[in-house]
């Protein structure tokens, strides 16, 4: 069951913060200091971290699996130290007891870390706090818009990812969040203002990519109306206070670099954004990435009909282009693993995948 975080965060500190003719009090209304830009950095030199970050809103499917079993395989060859973080802050899509059951998953595959898990419900003043700054430093703005008048805009391309691309209506029209909150009479979203100018960046898969971030994502919301962080911010937060070097994921967040690296470089952190590497995808037999509408491929799953995770592991081995085989061991597959043979295409799972995985099944367990 789908449970409402009752938690929000108010809106109110940001309305404290900028109440003066929109320039931002030395203090926020939180009570502490605006946040500094760069942090001290208590790690060793040339230690890479990476994080394992899965998002309490369901159950962990072959596709997840697939992407955190090889972030665990690089960190693990290469002694790359392993943040667990759970990313929880999607209230409304959250499901109650998700948390535990994505971190029994991923070690009944065997997978562990060295940090966490750490969630990011108990770090929204960070986020709030950086979003004071951006709004401070001219980086960000309050926007009133509905979705619907969004998509309305007549002359709203689409992102790839098919969502409109945000006309800049509010863009400079607002001194302040109270004017903004005035006007609508409810509190309003905070977008970034995203530069006019191509942004390149070299992927460790994809290689070297360009994006013109206003023409082909337009501004992004970094605080919801209610209060709560969007995803872009909190992750760019979490990952430079942790030291991250090395991100692993879907390559359906590939248009989220982008976005997180010019909020690292308006945070004053250009310095600390880090290596990406976007992984092909899983998909189903329409083509489309790996859901519910593909049957339940939840590791859950197959682990309750009695499937043994050396049986899972073998057919994400195969996706890691480590070989085709009945049954591995988590340690097997650490010593073969080669990151070069990683397929590069995406890959479709079928019904005689689950199929051959069920045929695995063992009675006594
Ligand atoms: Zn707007």
């Amino acid at each position: 069951m789908s449970k409402r975080r009752s938690a929000l965060p108010s809106a109110l500190p940001l309305l404290l913060c900028l109440k003066r003719d929109g320039h931002a009090l030395p203090l926020c209304g939180l009570g502490v200091p605006c946040p500094s830009p760069a942090k001290v950095e208590n790690r060793p030199r040339n230690m890479r971290i990476t994080r394992l970050a899965p998002s309490p809103t369901g159950a962990l499917h072959l596709g997840n699996a697939r992407t955190f079993l090889i972030n665990w395989l690089l960190a693990r060859q290469n002694n790359w130290k392993i943040v667990l973080r759970i990313e929880d802050i999607d209230g409304p899509r959250i499901k109650s007891g998700a948390d535990q059951q994505a971190i029994e998953d991923l070690r009944w595959l065997g997978l562990d870390w060295d940090d966490g898990p750490i969630y990011q419900t108990k770090r929204l003043p960070l986020y709030q706090q950086a979003t004071h700054r951006l709004l401070a430093t001219g980086h960000a703005y309050p926007c009133i818009c509905t979705r619907k008048e969004i998509e309305l805009a007549a002359s709203a391309p689409h992102a790839e990812d098919g969502a409109a691309v945000y006309p800049g209506t509010c863009r400079g029209r607002f001194s302040s969040i109270e004017a903004a909150t005035a006007s609508a009479e409810r509190p309003p979203a905070i977008r970034f203002a995203v530069p006019d100018k191509d942004l390149i960046f070299t992927d460790v898969f994809r290689g070297e990519v360009t994006i013109n971030p206003a023409r082909q994502l337009g501004d992004f919301v970094i605080a919801k109306a209610d209060g709560t962080p969007a995803y872009q911010l909190a992750v760019v937060i979490d990952d430079a206070d942790a030291g991250i070097t090395d991100i692993v994921r879907g390559d359906d967040l590939l248009d989220s670099t982008p976005r997180q690296m010019l909020l690292y470089q308006a945070l004053g952190m250009a310095g600390q954004t880090p290596r990406y590497w976007h992984l092909p995808l899983i998909v189903g037999e329409d083509g489309r990435r790996l859901a519910k509408r593909h049957g339940d491929t939840r590791l859950s799953h197959y682990r309750d009909r009695g499937v043994p995770a050396s049986r899972v592991l073998a057919l994400l081995a195969r996706w890691c282009g480590v070989g085709s085989v009945q049954h591995i061991a988590l340690n097997a597959m650490l010593e073969q693993f080669d990151v070069a043979r990683i397929p590069r295409e995406h890959i479709t799972f079928t019904a005689t995948d689950d199929a051959w995985l069920q045929s695995a099944q063992i009675s006594a367990r």
